[in-house]
């Protein structure tokens, strides 16, 4: 027997239909390209994405077309997001980090129809545009006035243009809610960029479970700053999350330094912000220089790479803001887990608190997780087990665009996701990631997890960033050592740092060596590189070998 409820698909359009209908006033301010601010409403955003909707019918583009974006953070980008899947078809977000033949070879696999771009990525957009035989329609996110006489691109328009003379009615279609609706390519730090095909059902699922209290807890009286970009992974979310909840929406543009991002919180009000580690650590050390504090700032989600537990005590004791340390990836929409309190540790003191919290986090309902060792047996939850973290879900990549499915088969013959990643689960479900698998340092037949020597250099005082990795060895296969860049000004010498170390982690665990450098290599979406740290590397050998 079945239920007898509506059977209403799951749609990105009925998001912006409820945030135009109760929280129509609600607020969305953008720094632009162009450095003033904007503001204006989820009203004016829904009817704009109409407009937007009608135009990219007008030019006959059909259900599941690809429509590209190469943007910052910005209420246009976000008019994107609605207008484009929720008109049926596919938003494909473009990183603009990636190198121009990357950005060419994604755009032609993509069969990307158009492409709207903000102006700083003009330069690109110039050297690849000759090489994108299926772009119909280049657009630049910008007003008529601001366009270039002579940019070289065949029938450039500007966005104002583009959109300013459709109607603003619309009827939102409807259609099955497993369609695509936007695409993420990874960031291909080996080989081609593969693509993770979101559809509606999957989005939908994902915002309603990132709005949750134990994830971001979003609500219609927060103001949230996504500084996660836009163009990956759809800023975790946020702009569906923001939608569903009516919270106000502040765009942070192109300006990530820590002096803007700040200007940005206090002036905006800004109650949560997310972003990877690279970013706050620019924010910490702006505040932190300039003897400033938070007036609204309450909760960060902080995630992408390991956030280290220095960042987290200096949000937390420093400023009072909670740091939410979060793990997801491109593939998984991106939100994994979590790491917030349980009820029965809220008795607990400070230290085991922070133990916890610097864990990457408990399954948000909809991730299934286990991990599995090399002969592909479960591991126990004991937080000392550690195996390759698998997952399934529904808003987890089943197979890549025109690719495999990288699904492993257990042996029920259910498909999991392998993530790449090793890592622990304790008893109370809270997972810990000891390395990227092709990150950990073997030495002596035993695992050193790279991210626990990182995160004792990053508690140092002097150290801006810390990256390690492992080094052939003849006796041991691999031995730690540690890249450092300093903070501006400040001096740590080797031997200091490797004082430091001792008593904080195993003796055998101690990296070998300490590498100055002035910065470490970072990729597309702000994480360490460590692959090109590595080819920096070449010709390194141990001390005494
Ligand atoms: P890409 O794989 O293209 O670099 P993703 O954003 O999909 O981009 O990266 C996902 C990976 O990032 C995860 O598999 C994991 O290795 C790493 N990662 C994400 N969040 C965390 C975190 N909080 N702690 C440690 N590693 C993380």
């Amino acid at each position: 027997m079945l239920g007898l409820m509506q059977n209403q698909p799951l749609l990105i359009s009925t998001l912006i239909t409820f945030a135009e209908r109760n929280h129509g006033d609600g607020e969305i301010v953008s720094r632009r390209v162009e450095g003033d601010i904007h503001r204006y409403t989820y009203r004016d955003l829904a009817r704009r994405a109409r407009q937007l909707a009608n135009v990219l019918d007008g030019m006959g583009l059909q259900f599941s077309d690809r429509v590209a974006s190469l943007a910052w953070n910005g209420y246009r980008h976000m008019e994107m997001y609605f207008g484009v899947s929720g008109s049926g078809r596919v938003l494909h977000t473009v990183n603009p980090r990636l190198h121009p033949d990357q950005i060419a070879w994604i755009v032609n696999h993509a069969e990307d129809q158009v492409l709207c771009f903000d102006m700083t990525f003009l330069p690109i957009v110039q050297a690849v545009h000759a090489k994108c035989p299926t772009v119909k329609k280049w657009v630049a996110l910008c007003d008529a006035d601001r366009l270039p006489a002579d940019s070289g691109i065949p029938g450039l328009t500007s966005y104002e243009d583009w959109i300013g003379g459709a109607p603003g009615e619309y009827d939102w279609p409807t259609f099955d809610e497993n369609s695509a609706s936007s695409m993420c390519y990874t960031s291909g730090t080996t080989g081609n960029p593969k693509a993770a095909l979101y559809s509606h059902r999957s989005t939908t699922l994902h915002a309603y479970a990132a709005a949750l209290p134990d994830v971001m807890c979003l609500s219609a009286r927060d103001s949230v700053l996504p500084v996660v970009p836009m163009f990956h992974v759809n800023a975790w979310g946020i702009p569906y999350s923001a939608a569903l909840t009516g919270c106000k929406v502040v765009f942070p543009g192109p300006a990530l330094d820590g002096k803007s991002v700040y200007e940005l919180i206090e002036a905006e009000g800004v109650t949560f912000a997310a972003g990877v580690p690279t970013v706050w650590q620019m924010l910490l050390n702006h505040v932190q220089a300039a003897g400033l504090k938070f007036s609204t700032l309450g909760r960060t989600v902080i995630g992408g790479s390991a956030c280290p537990p220095a960042m987290i005590t200096a949000f937390q004791d420093g400023y009072g803001v909670s740091v939410l340390h979060a793990w997801g990836m491109t593939e998984m929409s991106p939100l994994g887990t979590l790491c917030t309190l349980k009820n029965k540790h809220l008795r607990m003191g400070r230290d085991e608190q922070m133990h916890i919290l610097q864990k990457q986090g408990r399954a948000i309902y909809g991730v299934e997780m286990k991990i599995v060792g090399a002969d592909g047996k479960e591991q126990p939850w004991d937080g000392k087990a550690y195996g390759d973290l698998l997952v399934r879900g529904p808003w987890i990549l089943e197979r890549y665009y025109k690719g495999e499915s990288p699904l492993v088969k257990d042996e029920h013959g259910v498909g999991w996701f392998p993530t790449g990643d090793v890592a622990t689960i304790d008893a109370d479900g809270y997972m810990q990631i000891t390395d990227r698998s092709k990150d950990v340092i073997k030495s002596g037949g035993e695992w050193i997890s790279s991210i626990d020597i990182e995160n004792i250099a990053m508690a140092h005082p002097a150290v801006a960033m810390a990256a390690c990795v492992g080094m052939p060895h003849p006796k041991w296969d691999e031995r730690p050592i540690v890249v450092v860049a300093r903070r501006p000004g400040a001096e740590v010498t080797r031997e200091e740092l490797l004082a430091f170390y001792e008593g904080k982690t195993a003796k055998w665990q101690i990296p070998d060596d300490v590498v100055f450098v002035d910065a470490i290599p970072l990729g597309a979406t702000g994480k360490m590189l460590k692959t090109r740290l590595r080819e920096q590397l070449a010709g390194y050998k141990l001390p005494g070998l």
